[in-house]
């Protein structure tokens, strides 16, 4: 029997009993579920920790097999998500990347500073959001080691510098001689691969480029193949 204290996102939650909840979270350690006992009477100090996207520093006990939640130093809610379904609706979906790929017990700190960012762009500023989900998806690809090709053909090897063509299937762009055999790839506008160059090198917040054209429908598809499931958006 042990306590903890770590920061979590809550990515699920789901009612158990008849006040209590069952929350999923995200932390720098992994995945990790905890029972958060009363926290859906109107008056818990655990009401507002057991939502969805609640981030703070939780304070897990540990014992018979099971993690309770004993308290919790709520620091955000990203409340502005609530009034905006658009933005709800990318935030839930990286929510749920996060879940398909974060496992208990193995340590995930970049996904875990990935996506407090990314929900706080999508909370607190007017960054476009294909940008921030397309942002998102491409650091997700490179913090769980499958980032996609961007200099080189995947089939053949030699460099690109224009690529018309990305082929989700083996993870990265084609050079013009094999665009013509792999009708699986999809297209690539102009600009859109030294987008994903940038944003990788430096980031979205750096790399605010006016008319920004970022791949994000590709990046989907990119993802679901290499987590082999198909994350509702
Ligand atoms: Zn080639």
């Amino acid at each position: 029997m042990a306590s903890l204290t770590i920061q979590g996102i809550v990515l699920r939650r789901a009612d158990y009993k008849e006040n209590d909840r069952m929350l999923t979270l995200l932390t720098p350690l992994g995945k990790k579920d905890a029972l958060c006992r009363g926290c859906k009477r109107p008056t818990s100090p655990l009401l507002n920790a057991a939502e969805c996207f609640a981030m703070g520093e939780y304070v897990l006990y540990s014992g018979q097999g099971r993690a309770t939640v004993t308290s919790c130093q709520l620091n955000e809610t990203f409340y502005p998500l609530r009034g905006d379904y658009d933005r709800l609706r990318a935030g839930a979906y990286m929510l749920n990347l996060c879940d398909a790929t974060a496992q208990e017990g193995e340590k995930c700190p970049e996904m875990f500073t990935l996506l407090a960012r990314s929900l706080f762009r999508l909370a607190y500023t007017q960054r476009n959001i294909d940008v921030i989900v397309a942002g998102f998806l491409l650091h997700f690809a490179a913090v769980n080691g499958y980032m996609p090709r961007l200099g080189h053909c995947v089939s053949c090897g030699a460099e690109v510098t224009d690529p018309r063509l990305f082929d989700p299937e083996n993870g990265g762009v084609l050079c013009p001689a094999c665009s013509t055999s792999f009708t699986v790839a999809a297209p690539l506008r102009p600009g859109q691969k030294q987008w994903m160059e940038q944003v990788l090198r430096v980031g979205i917040d750096k790399y605010p480029a006016a008319d920004e054209d970022p791949p994000v429908e590709l990046l989907k598809k990119y993802i679901a193949l290499r987590i082999e499931r198909n994350i509702k958006y």
